[in-house]
C-alpha cells in the first residue's frame, strides 16, 4: 500500500493545480482539499457565508485570513486527512496563513511533507485562463481547446461546464497581482524552512504529475 502524505501546492492562478492535485491525490490516496473550490460550493449553496464569500471572489480579493484559517482547520480535524494526510490548494496564501497552518500541523501532531511549487510562466497562465472552463458541480477542469464530449456537459458527472464568474480578464490580473505580493513570499519563506521543492508545470500534465511524485518520494520525511 504507497503511504499518504501531507502536501501544499503552491502556484500561480492557471499553473495547473487543480488538475495536478486530483491526480497527486488518487496516487497517494489522500484527499484533495481545494479552499477555492470549498469557497465555490458555498456560493451554490447560497449560504449568508458563500453570499459574503462571492463578493470578495468575484472581486479577485483574498477572504480574511482567519476566516480562511477557521475552514482549513475545521477541515484537517477530520478523520480522512488525520489517517493519510492530505493535498491542499488554495491554501496557505499569505505568509498569516503559512504560519497558521504551521500551527495546525503542530497541534495534530503530524508536520507537513512538503510543499511543491507549481513553476509556469505568467504569460502562459493568462491564456490557459483566460481558456478554462469548469464544471458547476465536481469542479472538473475544461479548457476551450479540449471541451467536454458532450455539449458542455461534464464528462465526469454530467454537470454544466462554464467559465468562472472570476475568470474576467481583470479579475484575473487582478489575482496575479495579488498572488506576486502576498503568495509568492511563501516560495522563499518555505526554502528557508527547508520544505519547498519546485517542480517545472510546463510540458503534457502526465508529465507534470510525474515530475511532482518524483519530487515527493525523493523528499517525503514522515511515513503516515
Ligand atoms: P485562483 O487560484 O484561480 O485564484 P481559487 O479557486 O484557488 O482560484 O480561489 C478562488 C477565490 O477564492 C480566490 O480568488 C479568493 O477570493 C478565494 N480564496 C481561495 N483560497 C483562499 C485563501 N487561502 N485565502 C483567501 N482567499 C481565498
Amino acid at each position: 500500500m504507497i503511504p499518504g502524505a501531507r502536501l501544499v501546492l503552491l502556484g500561480r492562478q492557471g499553473a495547473g493545480k487543480g488538475t495536478q492535485c486530483v491526480r497527486m491525490a488518487r496516487h497517494y490516496v489522500i484527499p484533495h482539499i481545494s479552499t477555492g473550490d470549498m469557497l465555490r460550493m458555498a456560493v451554490k449553496e447560497g449560504t449568508d457565508f458563500g453570499k459574503r464569500a462571492k463578493e470578495y471572489m468575484d472581486d479577485g480579493q483574498l477572504l480574511p485570513d482567519d476566516v480562511m484559517v477557521g475552514i482549513v482547520q475545521e477541515r484537517l480535524g477530520r478523520e480522512d486527512t488525520t489517517n493519510r494526510g492530505y493535498i491542499l490548494d488554495g491554501f496557505p496564501r499569505t505568509v498569516g496563513q503559512a504560519e497558521a497552518l504551521g500551527g495546525i500541523t503542530e497541534a495534530l501532531g503530524h508536520p507537513l511533507d512538503l510543499v511543491l511549487d507549481l513553476e509556469v510562466p505568467e504569460e502562459v497562465v493568462i491564456d490557459r485562463i483566460s481558456k478554462r472552463r469548469v464544471c458547476v458541480d465536481c469542479q472538473t477542469n475544461y479548457s476551450s481547446d479540449s471541451p467536454p464530449r458532450y455539449d458542455w456537459t461534464c464528462d465526469n458527472c454530467g454537470g454544466e461546464v462554464l467559465q468562472r464568474d472570476d475568470d474576467t480578464e481583470e479579475a484575473i490580473r487582478h489575482r496575479l497581482e495579488l498572488y506576486a505580493q502576498q503568495t509568492e513570499p511563501l516560495i522563499s519563506w518555505y526554502q528557508a524552512r527547508d520544505m519547498l521543492a519546485a517542480v517545472d508545470g510546463l510540458g503534457h500534465p502526465d508529465e507534470v504529475t510525474r515530475r511532482l511524485i518524483r519530487a515527493v518520494d525523493g523528499r517525503t520525511r514522515h511515513a503516515v
